[in-house]
């Protein structure tokens, strides 16, 4: 036998699996194939070749190379560093990569146009037709529906030439980017941070800086400023921006337009198939030299990656929990050491883990103080809502109505911040006191006043709100318990009647268009009060916003996972951020009954350093992220015989290493889910131990029988 390829398929299989390779085939690593696999030919990609002297096993044989493109090699080696972080399946970030290759390509598109000729014959129908024509170049069929005639009359002016047909090619290239136009005038806090980013990008190779700039000090003009160094210093450097949130991607892929006077490849889950495709081609083939993403896009087949910014870095939507089990950030520091890359990690309350490398000097830690221009910071002020709580049914305390009508008064901007969605998070019987939760899931349902449903936010369910309770079959006696955002939207529109109230939240905001929509519509002040979960109050500028009220400052702070107090401040600062982004002062008021938490203390007297001092001290006598390191292991079976069964097992067989504790089985917080029964394992380990090969070694001790499945989550940031 010549060679044999090792091939890495898209799939959760432990490892890449031995082909040989056909006479004549000359394969290189990265090539996308076509292998056999069972009755089935699959995409993959050759990882390694090897001499097959001496293999005796009977090996399939590569079925063909495809024409798609092949995998640079650092993406490759990105792909199975992720695999092996995550103690995961390589086969798993590999689809992730693959993802842009599998969609279909955009197909060219006919539209129909004048050509100047003047009709023989002309009817009204005729009329309407090129009236229509004038106003849009359309497909043939949609011109018809346009002008309001039958398909046989745009026929009839195309058989004349009054009209003809044009074919479109798709959107090929992508327009390349400017380096050298001017960007704003920086303040002198600005150049500075702007002057060593970009010494970082011209020294070239993998450097780490934190910008760490309070909201509004103009962190987006200082990276655009990094990102037009490495565009400018190298004809084929390339460029990542990388979004928590698709309804951010929106904003900051207008400033890079204006900013290169080209538009970005953009990539994220509301982006169709067709453009992905063009996406991925544009990236591997070098022709797409700044993406602004989400997630996902950190896996893009990059040809010269230069630059990487984590923009909102301690956001915990970075994380992604589903399937394969990543944090971006993290991942997005590897890649950048992979591909010899500059990192950039803004924030303006960044994670303990980013400020604690830059206490340490791992990272640069560059800083902006204040806000740009003549905004100042808002001002904060606690309501305590054991003295001044909201009249019973009501969730706006006197307070924050007050602000709210004098804001109003002054023509300028209300949002008010909740973090759940939907009418009610709660729906009880109050003749049986029974809980609506889901038949399969042991989560709440949240009542939906818009869809009139109760929905499961964890899988999705939903069924109509029952007339009567299914427990004990009393009549009209569910009531709703807690407020969500349509609930405030609700009160606000109660209490001012003139006003106009809009709500921002995933049930009301389904894409990334509607969300552009949304945040113009209040940027242009056309709203006077937004009330909108975390999708809104992060990032975005609002220049008639000057108070932001908290509905339930102490939210996050139930349920007490290790980063609830570090999320609340994170999220608090945010929210509260979005206040007096320009000339006008901004306030906020924050509803809890913990006035005297450090979290609401560090954020009324906007002292982050406390705060984080104090936090930073007691992870570190517990010996907690960022001081050790942490990974759950989440096990589920719908038997709860065999899970138990395989939880002890697996207890059993936890290697024995200094400097790591295994916690653990317990039931999970939310210990069924779509019928699954759950377990999780809690470890702990010192910062010096290889906790991903513990993990492998660990999880390569136990075999799951039947439906049981293991799932590993190295960094875990739900507890649930
Ligand atoms: P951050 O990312 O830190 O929240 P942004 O970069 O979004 O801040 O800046 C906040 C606002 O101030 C934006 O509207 C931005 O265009 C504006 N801005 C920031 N710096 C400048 C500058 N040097 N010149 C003009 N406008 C600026």
């Amino acid at each position: 036998m010549s060679r044999i390829a090792s091939i890495l398929l898209p799939l959760p299989l432990p490892e890449a699996f031995d082909y040989a390779e056909p006479e004549g085939m000359e394969l290189s690593v990265g090539d996308q194939v076509a292998a056999p696999l069972g009755p089935n030919l699959m995409r993959g990609v050759v990882a390694a070749l090897r001499d097959g002297a001496g293999v005796n096993r009977p090996l399939k044989s590569v079925q063909a190379r495809l024409d798609d493109p092949a995998l640079p090699p650092k993406t490759l080696e990105f792909v199975q560093w992720a695999a092996r972080y995550a103690v995961d399946a390589p086969g798993q970030p590999l689809a992730i990569a693959l993802r842009g290759a599998r969609a279909p390509k955009a197909k060219p598109h006919k539209v129909v146009e004048l050509t100047g000729r003047a009709p023989a014959r002309a009817t009204p129908a005729r009329t309407k037709v090129l009236e229509a024509a004038a106003a849009a170049a359309l497909p043939p069929a949609e011109l018809a529906r346009a002008a309001g005639v039958s398909g046989g009359v745009v026929k009839g002016l195309l058989d004349d030439g009054v009209l003809a047909v044009r074919t479109i090619a798709p959107a090929a290239d992508f327009e390349m980017p400017d380096p050298h136009r001017a960007g704003q005038t920086l303040s002198a806090s600005q150049a500075a941070a702007a002057d060593a980013l970009r010494d970082l990008v011209r020294a070239g190779g993998f450097q780490v800086a934190l910008l760490d700039g309070v909201t509004g000090s103009g962190k987006t003009e200082v990276y655009l400023e990094a990102a037009a160094e490495a565009l400018g210093a190298d004809p084929t450097a390339q460029v990542l921006i990388l979004l928590p949130e698709i309804a951010l991607t929106q904003a900051v892929i207008a400033r890079v337009a204006t900013r290169f006077a080209a538009q970005p490849g953009e990539w994220h889950s509301d982006v169709a198939p067709p453009a992905r495709r063009r996406v991925w081609e544009g990236v591997l083939s070098g022709g797409c030299r700044i993406v602004v993403g989400a997630r996902s896009a950190l896996f893009l087949p990059f040809r010269n990656l230069k630059l990487v910014v984590v923009d909102e870095e301690h956001d915990g939507s970075f994380k992604q929990e589903e399937g394969f089990i990543y944090h971006a950030r993290d991942l997005a520091v590897a890649r950048g050491k992979i591909e010899g890359a500059g990192v950039v990690l803004a924030s303006a309350t960044p994670s303990l883990e980013s400020l604690r490398n830059a206490e340490t000097g791992r990272y640069h830690w560059l800083k902006l103080a204040a806000r740009h221009g003549t905004a100042r910071l808002p001002e904060i002020g606690l309501v305590d809502l054991r003295e001044t709580p909201p009249e019973s049914g009501r969730w706006l305390s006197p307070p924050l109505v007050a602000a709210m009508g004098e804001t109003l008064l002054r023509g300028e901007q209300v949002l008010l911040f909740l973090n759940r969605r939907g009418y009610a998070p709660l729906v009880l019987c109050k003749a049986c006191g029974q809980r609506m939760t889901a038949p399969d899931t042991d989560s709440w349902l949240v009542e939906h006043r818009y869809s009139g449903r109760l929905v499961c936010h964890l899988t999705g369910f939903s069924m109509p709100k029952p007339a009567a309770c299914p427990h004990c079959a009393a009549k009209d006696s569910l009531v709703s318990i807690g407020p969500g955002v349509e609930r405030v939207e609700e009160e606000a529109r109660s209490l001012f009647r003139q006003a106009r109230v809009a709500v921002f939240s995933s049930d009301t905001v389904f894409d990334a268009r509607e969300a552009k929509r949304l945040v113009e519509t209040m940027a242009a002040g056309e709203i006077d009060v937004l009330v909108a979960t975390q999708a809104a109050a992060k990032g975005h500028n609002f220049p008639k916003l000057t108070l932001v009220g908290v509905v339930d400052a102490d939210l996050g702070l139930r349920g007490g996972d290790l980063r609830a107090a570090e999320r609340t401040y994170q999220l608090l600062a945010q929210a509260t951020g979005r206040a007096g982004r320009r000339d006008r002062p901004g306030r906020a008021l924050l509803q809890t009954y913990l006035p005297d938490h450090a979290v609401m203390q560090a954020l009324a007297a906007q002292d982050r350093e406390a705060f984080v001092a104090a936090e930073m001290g007691e992870r570190e006598l517990a010996g907690l992220p960022p001081f050790g390191r942490l990974a759950a292991v989440i096990a589920s079976d719908v038997d709860a015989q065999r899970l138990e069964e395989f939880c002890r097992a697996m207890a059993e067989v936890a290697p024995n290493t200094p400097g790591v504790e295994v916690y653990g089985p317990a039931d999970a917080p939310l210990s069924l889910v779509r019928g699954r029964r759950r377990k999780r394992f809690l470890v702990r380990a010192d910062r010096s131990v290889d906790l991903s090969a513990y993990m492998a070694a660990w999880r390569a001790r136990v075999r799951p029988k039947g439906a049981t499945r293991v799932a590993i989550d190295i960094d875990p940031y739900s507890f649930l």
